[in-house]
């Protein structure tokens, strides 16, 4: 499991997860195909449609065409909650440099307090030949968010709030530097001009290395388990199904973490798009592509959440996963996931015959289920859906926990998915 490890450390950001994944599917013999171009495919082969440097497409055409098989679709997200840097909010002071940041997604802030911190992202300079987007991580640790001391705050283990415009500032030690400023400091360490730096969406991460906890070598812990299990579960059992006749489709979206609408979001027209287009390019029209749809699926991967040993009462009993337990069925009166009794019977029923124990999870009846990109690609799309996932622990914290058997047998149920094992 040593790669999956290696993707979780190279991928601190959604542009790293497609730039991970990317770098897999091509070793594989998958080609970059540019939305802007004119597109030949091959029954057989596979391609990639990057958009937006957050969300990838990656599909294996099938021996006949969708319309008569449909599509098998598997997705995920690249995104992960964090903290955002602010470019102009940069202040030196006592030798330090302190960073403003903004919250994206749903982190939790008190896990970011005293842990090495560094940063990545996508940062745009000006060259002779025109703009230039370069992808940066100084991947070891540069900067810090101290906690307050306890003698400041007697009552800080009865909880504390924390204001992220004043108390989540990282700080950079700078030292004998000349260089006062982020731009100089990137600049200094990927090679390039201040003057040539326009923009830049740059994330702080925590540089420390997934690790499994205890000689059983199954339940590790990470950074970002929330998505990227999932991202790597759907490119891992893509890589190893064997092509039958269906075109098959791992899907990994951006921006699901703020609520998915952009142009690489579930709420956008990317999935539905390149479907059609698959269909049409090779001389389908718009009823075949209405028809490919309606034996079409999708399955949507997700983080599930495993029952906390001390907060077991946070679960309905009866729908506590357990890490190790299997993967977990996610449920929602709401439709907060897109499972519904036919869609949940037939993973139901494919886990049954291939002895993968699932698990089943509805939010408590006093309680607000989170949400994610099923139920929006499905409906935008047209397609039948499920919801599931791996239970963590943790999810949202800057290191989250999971089992990496239940990773296993979600990659063996997604395999089976996708060479159209019958339930
Ligand atoms: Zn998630």
């Amino acid at each position: 499991m040593q790669d999956y490890f290696d993707f979780l450390n190279q991928s601190p950001t959604a542009f790293h997860t497609v730039k991970s994944l990317t770098r897999r599917f091509k070793a594989l013999g998958f080609q970059p195909l540019q939305e802007g171009d004119r597109w030949s495919l091959q029954s057989g082969n596979g391609y990639l449609v990057e958009r937006n440097g957050g969300g990838l497409m990656a599909f294996r055409m099938g021996g006949q065409s969708p319309t008569e098989t449909g599509f098998r679709v598997a997705s995920a997200h690249t995104d992960s909650p964090g903290l955002k840097i602010k470019l102009l909010s940069q202040e030196v002071q006592d030798g330090f440099l302190r960073l403003g940041i903004e919250i994206y997604g749903g982190p939790i802030y008190s896990t970011w307090l005293d842990r090495e911190l560094s940063l990545a992202g996508q940062i745009i300079l000006k060259s002779p030949t025109g703009l230039k987007q370069i992808l940066v991580d100084f991947e070891e640790p540069i900067a810090l968010i101290p906690n307050l001391a306890i003698h400041y705050n007697r009552d800080v283990n009865k909880g504390v709030a924390l204001d992220p415009q004043s108390h989540l500032q990282a700080l950079v030690p700078l030292g004998e530097s000349s260089i006062q400023s982020l731009e100089g400091l990137l600049a200094q360490r990927f090679d390039f001009r201040v003057d040539q730096f326009l923009d830049a969406d740059l994330y702080l991460y925590s540089p420390q290395k997934a690790q499994f906890l205890g000689p059983a070598k199954d339940v590790y812990l990470s950074g970002h388990i929330d998505n990227l299990e999932g991202c790597y579960a759907v490119f891992e059992s893509l890589k190893d199904s064997t092509p039958d006749d269906s075109t098959i489709v791992g899907l990994f979206f951006d921006h699901e973490e703020i609520g998915s609408l952009s142009p690489s979001g579930a709420q956008s027209s990317f999935f539905s798009e390149i479907l059609e287009r698959i269909v049409k390019v090779q001389g389908g029209s718009d009823e075949d592509y209405f028809r490919a749809k309606s034996k079409s699926y999708l399955v949507s991967i997700d983080g599930a959440h495993g029952v906390h040993p001390n907060y077991r009462d946070k679960h309905d009993k009866n729908y506590a996963p357990i890490l190790g337990g299997g993967p977990v069925l996610k449920v929602s009166a709401g439709l907060r996931y897109s499972t519904n009794s036919s869609t949940g019977g037939r993973i139901e029923g494919l886990c049954r015959d291939l002895k993968i124990p699932l698990q089943r999870y509805i939010i408590r009846s006093d309680l607000a289920a989170g949400s994610t990109v099923g139920p929006m690609a499905s409906a935008l799309a047209g397609l039948e859906a499920v919801d599931i996932g791996v239970p963590m622990w943790g999810m949202h914290s800057i290191r989250e926990s999971s089992s990496l058997s239940d990773h296993r047998l979600m990659v063996q149920l997604l395999r089976e998915f996708y060479n159209g094992r019958s339930i």
